[in-house]
């Protein structure tokens, strides 16, 4: 085995491909006095996707909403491409590249579906499309031809879409997805697969929250499971496929 990877080699001299996209470290976190996670532990690499998936009130929302910065580690740190974050707001990491799609999908119903793009696009002019729109508008056809109507117009899946849309936009280089798939019908489940199949296409790093262990084992390169706030079992979609104690313990699927 190469040692070129040695963990005693420092920091400063490593090849920046070897520093994590994200690095969750010990993190302890909740809504005031209550504690949801309990020093949890993981870590990205540039590119990847990867799920955390667990049961319902696992902490797998409060995990994405301790990495955006809604809300703060009472311990433990979150670092992103090698920068402490744990005290930024969303707006600051969004700058960095960190973009939550929450599971209300948060679009503005009563703008156009091309008004919800400009409003993601801090680049681009208010009149115009600009090429980071027209770059997305490729991926989402659906959307292309239906710029002019209002977001309130369009299904639970095409509204899903454009909320995806607006964060690449908005220019993310880490996606955090919750729940994408909450609520669609089987075959739109399919059109949001196919669309996070090809963020991963293009680079984006993205962490998969879903309720669905099938979508995440046929998306994700590696999963982390939660339960009651506590990471308890990491690896690759193979093996978490095979593993039907953990399955059937912590997610309740036989798979
Ligand atoms: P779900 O799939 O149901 O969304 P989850 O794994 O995303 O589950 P979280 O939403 O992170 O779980 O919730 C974890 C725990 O935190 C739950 O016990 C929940 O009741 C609690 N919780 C969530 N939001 C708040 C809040 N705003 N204030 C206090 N407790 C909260």
């Amino acid at each position: 085995m190469s040692d070129e990877r040695s963990d005693d080699r420092p920091a400063d001299t490593r090849p920046a491909t070897d520093v994590p996209v994200l690095s969750v470290e010990n993190v302890t976190a909740g809504y005031g006095e209550t504690t949801v996670l309990r020093d949890i532990s993981l870590s990205m690499d540039e590119g990847e996707v990867v799920s955390l998936v667990g049961r319902n009130g696992a902490g797998k929302t409060t995990t994405l909403r301790t990495i955006n910065g809604i809300l703060h580690p009472t311990s433990g740190s979150v670092v992103y491409r090698g920068e402490d974050v744990s005290t930024l707001g969303p707006a600051e990491t969004a700058q960095r590249g960190i973009s939550l799609v929450p599971e209300e999908r948060q679009i503005f119903p009563e703008l156009t579906v091309m008004e919800n793009l400009r409003l993601a696009d801090h680049g681009g002019a208010d009149d115009v499309e600009s090429m980071a729109i027209g770059e997305a508008l490729e991926m989402f056809e659906n959307l292309k031809d239906r710029t002019g109507n209002p977001g309130s117009s369009l299904s639970g899946g095409e509204q899903q879409m454009l909320a995806i849309a607006r964060a690449l936009v908005a220019g993310a280089d880490l996606m955090l997805l919750d729940e994408p798939t909450e609520g669609l019908a089987p075959y739109i489940v399919q059109d949001v697969m196919d669309i996070v199949a090809e963020l991963d296409e293009r680079g984006i790093t993205v962490l998969l929250v879903e309720q669905n262990v099938h979508v995440a084992l046929e998306l994700a390169d590696r999963n982390y499971v939660i339960d009651r706030g506590e990471i308890v079992w990491e690896g690759s979609s193979a093996d978490l496929e095979d593993n039907e104690a953990i399955l059937d313990r912590y997610l309740g699927v036989s798979v």
